[in-house]
């Protein structure tokens, strides 16, 4: 189904859904992406449930980051995370170019690849909310109005990613 949402100025609190009567529109670009193992899952202790939420919210912080790998503003990133994407087979977190052909962002975000995804679970790490806020995994320009998103478990996934990158 095709819609938007319609938000609250100032605020952007999502206060409306609207369905349009339109064919999909399709964007060609580059992205970068991860995925994750099921042993891992498991060993980062995220059962099936969590896992949605989990990595939209590990999705949302890397885009947050990915301004200071890439120089580019979040708004020219976007982002896609499941718990089993068909093309991977695995649970996996997209971020893409929001531009047709790319922009060079997420490019840049593969080759920092380590810092950043470090960075993303530092920030989620030091933010002091408890269950996600805007300085960590909630995202402006979220078209799920934030839903759902698991901070401790995109914590621990982040975790057991960098432990597998970067064994130490
Ligand atoms: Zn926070
Ligand atoms: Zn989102």
């Amino acid at each position: 189904m095709v819609s938007y949402q319609r938000r609250q100025t100032g605020s952007g609190r999502v206060i409306g859904d609207e369905a349009l009567d339109l064919p999909a529109r399709h964007l060609r670009t580059r992205a970068v992406w991860y995925t994750v193992a099921e042993g891992l899952l498991a060993e980062a202790e995220i059962d099936d449930d969590a896992v949605p939420g989990a990595v939209h919210a590990a999705e949302h912080a890397a885009i947050g980051i990915l301004p200071l790998f890439a120089t580019c503003d979040r708004w020219d990133i976007g982002g896609v995370s499941t718990a089993l994407h068909p093309d991977t087979s695995l649970t996996t977190v997209f971020v893409y170019d929001g531009y047709p052909g790319g922009a060079g962002f997420a490019e840049r975000g593969f080759l920092r690849g380590g810092p950043w995804l470090r960075a993303t679970r530092d920030v989620i790490a030091a933010c002091e909310c408890v269950a996600g806020c805007p300085s960590c995994v909630q995202s402006p320009k979220c078209g799920n109005g934030n839903e759902p998103l698991d901070k401790p478990a995109a914590r621990r996934l982040l975790d057991a990613v960098l432990c597998r990158l970067d064994p130490s």
